[in-house]
């Protein structure tokens, strides 16, 4: 009898990376071609990722609201989430200063200026940031994928739900049917990602062959530890702790979304893989449905390493002292930068504009880092997709000691009485 061999998924993607890799380097004579003919079929990939975005947060943040059944725990997961969101990005932002700091990255770098043009985009103030958060239009949020206002939209529609009873059930059926079927269009996505990596990758390497590498291979050097320390460290410390579980089992667990954010560069690209990755390692659906999508839209700590590194870089390339007040405003724009930052690739290299503002920092930097921004893209989203999951993870456990001790307490209750 004949044997079906069988090619897992994360090893085709890995292939497609790799042949992308290898196949721009013939390409960078003639670079045109590869832009012309091979990344159209890379921005195909993108563009379907971007369409089953705003469907995947909307429905699975609604279900997994409905799935708490109870506004208060719904509460109580949303704030631990978010706060401990909040401070891991902190943390990430800090250490990559501190990383760019110690290594001096982009000092005796060899700048022509003349060269840099970037067009920034403008930076709201907070209150408007904050105010922008609430839609005033059920519709256009969905439309003009906003995603902050998506989960503002689906907390409210989840909430409603609840409330409604049995009133809201078939609604509630229905948004679950849909997360189901959105996920599943996901699935179909990803399958071709293999191809959309190749097509991703391929036009990189034509057009940034190794004399745009070089003289940054020491920023991406510098990031890549930054980001490996950042997961090391903080995510195995997280593990352990709150998680009570073995770092290492952790990140064995994780890998194939680990791999599926490093080809994809979406963190939202890796979304399902990355909820079926935290439910093996023993998170539960109710809180992976609810705190992943969240996370994959506002917890980026990837990228705010990414953005206190490059923010050290640019001033450092451009002969500035940062004084204390500047890189605490980058620590806190970075933080709020990073919450606003969309789960798609590129994302994180607009966002910079806002860091820099913000600190003062001459925005013609961005344009050094556009060209290797790809390379710095692939591995910030598997930091954040990590630290996604590892939040699922340690929320999920916490929650079932504190149910494991009120249990507890009601069966000695219970023999008291
Ligand atoms: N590509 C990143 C993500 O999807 C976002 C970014 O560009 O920083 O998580």
């Amino acid at each position: 009898m004949k044997k079906k061999f069988k090619v897992s998924l994360p090893f085709l993607i890995m292939l497609g990376m790799v042949l992308g890799i290898l196949g721009g380097i013939p390409f960078q004579k003639n670079p045109e071609f590869a832009v012309e003919y091979i990344k159209p079929f890379g921005t195909l990939f993108l563009n379907l990722i971007k369409m089953i975005v705003v469907p995947v947060v909307l429905c699975s943040i609604i279900s997994g609201v409905i799935s708490m059944k109870d506004i208060k725990k719904v509460g109580s997961v949303g704030l631990k989430s978010v706060s401990f969101y909040l401070v891991t990005t902190a943390v990430a932002v800090t250490l990559g200063m501190v990383f760019a700091n110690v290594s001096k990255v982009g000092t005796g770098f060899n700048l022509a200026t003349e060269a840099l043009t970037f067009e920034s985009v403008e930076t709201p103030s907070f209150m408007d940031t904050l105010l922008n958060i609430f839609p005033s239009n059920a519709v256009e949020p969905l439309v003009s994928a906003t995603m902050l206002q998506v989960i503002v939209l689906a907390l409210f529609f989840g909430f409603g739900i609840i409330l409604a009873g049995e009133k809201g059930e078939p609604l509630g059926r229905l948004i679950d049917s849909m997360t189901d079927v959105c996920l599943q269009i996901m699935g179909i996505i990803i399958k071709l990602s293999p191809v959309g990596v190749f097509a991703l990758l391929l036009p990189v390497v034509a057009e940034n062959g190794p004399s745009v590498l070089l003289p940054l291979l020491k920023l991406i050097i510098v990031i890549y530890l930054a980001y490996i320390f950042h997961m090391a460290v903080v995510f195995s410390f997280t593990t352990k702790t709150m998680a009570r579980m073995s770092p290492l089992a952790f990140f064995k667990g994780m890998l194939p979304a680990m791999t599926m954010a490093f080809s994809s560069s979406s963190s939202v690209g890796a979304l399902p893989l990355n909820i079926e990755c935290s439910q093996k390692l023993g998170a539960k659906k109710e809180i992976t449905s609810f705190v992943l999508p969240l996370g994959a839209t506002i917890n980026m700590n990837g990228t705010s390493i990414y953005q206190g590194v490059c923010a050290i870089f640019i001033a450092n390339v451009f002969g500035i002292h940062l004084t204390l007040t500047q890189q605490i405003m980058v620590v806190l724009t970075a933080t709020l930068a990073s919450v606003g930052t969309a789960g798609v690739p590129g994302s994180g290299v607009i966002m910079l504009s806002m860091v820099l503002q913000s600190a003062g920092l001459p925005l013609e930097g961005i344009a050094l880092i556009a060209g290797i921004d790809r390379i710095l893209d692939m591995g910030r989203t598997v930091v954040n997709i990590t630290g996604d999951a590892n939040c699922a993870i340690c929320i999920s456990k916490a929650e079932d000691r504190k149910a494991a001790r009120k249990a507890a307490k009601a069966a000695a209750g219970g023999t008291v009485h």
